[in-house]
């Protein structure tokens, strides 16, 4: 019981091994290897326990926005804790952090998405969305309205709401999945798109909606959620009809529109949310990391202002978490929202990925096991590919090609993640030139070593 930063690396990982059970980890193959042990973090570089300085090119689950070691964050949590750690927002009461952090958070978000109902996640605020947008329609009086469409390999949290509305079925595979939810495909030209032009294909794809709503009946279909970008899919940046498609066919059937941002959210595609970037007006916005850019656990739903106005004319909304709205996290969040404003942190990233990174970024694709390299402001990806000119796809999409890349990465201090035979980047918003240029050498190095 005396663990600290200078227990050796052996036995930190036999202990984790123990007592720790990872999320989405084979347990006993992790067990054989060990765990890296990660002890610190400053701008976009981590430190392990063996003293490797490692560049996070995920910022940490696509969350780290502002980077790390901003002690200002440390500071607000502290007096917060000192001041008020903890109150609840459900019986009649609310906390200055709370009221804060809505009214910020309505001045950034577009539109008329003026109320913030509060979560401790990506997954909880998708589970909220749920909740919202059935209560949404039987408030209207027309309870039939309860199905919830989305798209396969989407990505909504792994709760068992969120893991419903993903599209991801080894998650359904693992405990099943909630009625009233139907998927649709997902628009992924260069995996799926045959010998349809990008543009034709995003069509095609986005009226893949329509058919749906009509072989349900549009009066049993409450919402449609995806996210702007897929992020854990592999970033898969959708042409770029795809999205005004959605949006019209949403309000052709009066079907509400629920964008997840919990990525896209917080200047990850160079503009405060992904909702922008294509030109969408969702009635509802999920968001989570990035808020708080992961310093403390908070999510939420962004509701528009008739959304909110029907489900707050029906008496109680009978639906909460206890930590909706925590004090501490919502205190570290408004400083992350500040920090992010006051810096021009959200300019900064578009600066720096387009031209800088995207022009590096595109180069990858010379390289013979790259078939695509797309990116929208710092989000990026490749596909590892056998044949690029016949866009063929490697016989085992998972633990194959892309692990072994990873895993080169991983050993050559650059944090990459794979998706089957997607390799993605999400770094911190505030990595520079020069940290590009190492992401870019030690990825390319990675990709000759697995060549
Ligand atoms: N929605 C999206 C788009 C996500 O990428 C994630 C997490 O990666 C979630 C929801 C779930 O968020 P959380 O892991 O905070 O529950």
């Amino acid at each position: 019981n005396m663990i600290n930063n200078n227990t050796p690396t052996a036995e930190l990982q036999k202990l984790d091994a123990a007592h720790h059970f990872h999320p989405f980890t084979d347990k006993a193959g992790l067990a054989k290897k060990g765990a890296r042990v990660i002890l610190r973090g400053e701008g976009c570089w981590l430190t392990d326990s063996e003293g490797h300085r490692i560049l996070d090119g995920m910022a940490g689950l696509w969350c780290v926005n502002i980077g790390y070691g901003r002690r200002e964050l440390g500071e607000v949590a502290a007096r917060q804790m000192m001041e008020l750690p903890y109150y609840n927002t459900f019986f009649q009461t609310t906390h200055v952090p709370a009221i804060a952090l809505a009214a910020k958070l309505a001045e950034l978000a577009p539109g008329d998405l003026n109320h913030v109902f509060f979560a401790g996640s990506g997954s909880e605020a998708n589970d909220t969305n749920i909740r919202l947008v059935r209560r949404y329609w039987q408030v209207k009086g027309q309870p039939e309205r309860r199905i919830l469409i989305a798209r396969w390999n989407g990505y909504h949290g792994s709760t068992m709401g969120g893991g419903s509305l993903g599209g991801m079925k080894p998650i359904h595979a693992h405990g099943g999945r909630i009625d009233g939810v139907e998927h649709i495909g997902q628009p992924y030209w260069w995996g799926e798109g045959g010998d349809m032009s990008e543009d034709e294909f995003g069509l095609m794809r986005a009226r893949e909606l329509e058919e749906k709503i009509l072989e349900l009946g549009a009066d049993k279909v409450a919402a449609f959620i995806g996210e702007p970008v897929q992020g854990a899919g592999g970033v898969i940046i959708p042409p770029k009809t795809y999205w005004p498609e959605i949006q019209r066919i949403c309000r052709k059937y009066g079907i509400l529109l629920i964008a997840d941002e919990v990525i896209t959210g917080f200047g990850r595609t160079g503009n405060w949310f992904g909702s922008q970037t294509f030109g969408i007006t969702p009635d509802i916005m999920t968001i989570a990391k990035g808020l708080s850019s992961g310093y403390a656990p908070i999510g939420g739903s962004i509701i528009s202002d008739e959304v909110a106005e029907v489900v707050g004319s029906g008496g109680d909304f009978n639906h909460g978490y206890t930590y909706s709205g925590h004090p501490v996290a919502a205190a570290v969040a408004l400083e992350n929202l500040r920090i992010l404003q006051d810096e021009n942190i959200v300019e900064h990233a578009a600066n720096v990925a387009h031209p800088y990174l995207a022009e590096r970024w595109a180069k990858l694709a010379d390289h013979p096991l790259v078939g695509e390299a797309k990116l929208v402001g710092l989000m990026g990806s490749i596909v590892l590919t056998p044949n690029k000119a016949r866009r063929a796809r490697f016989a085992s999409e998972e633990g194959t090609v892309g692990l072994r890349a990873r895993e080169r990465c991983f050993a050559n201090d650059l944090i990459m993640r794979h998706v089957g035979d997607r390799m993605i980047i999400s770094p911190p918003l505030v990595i520079t030139p020069a940290e590009i240029d190492v992401l870019i050498d030690r990825a390319t190095k990675s990709l000759d070593e697995c060549y």
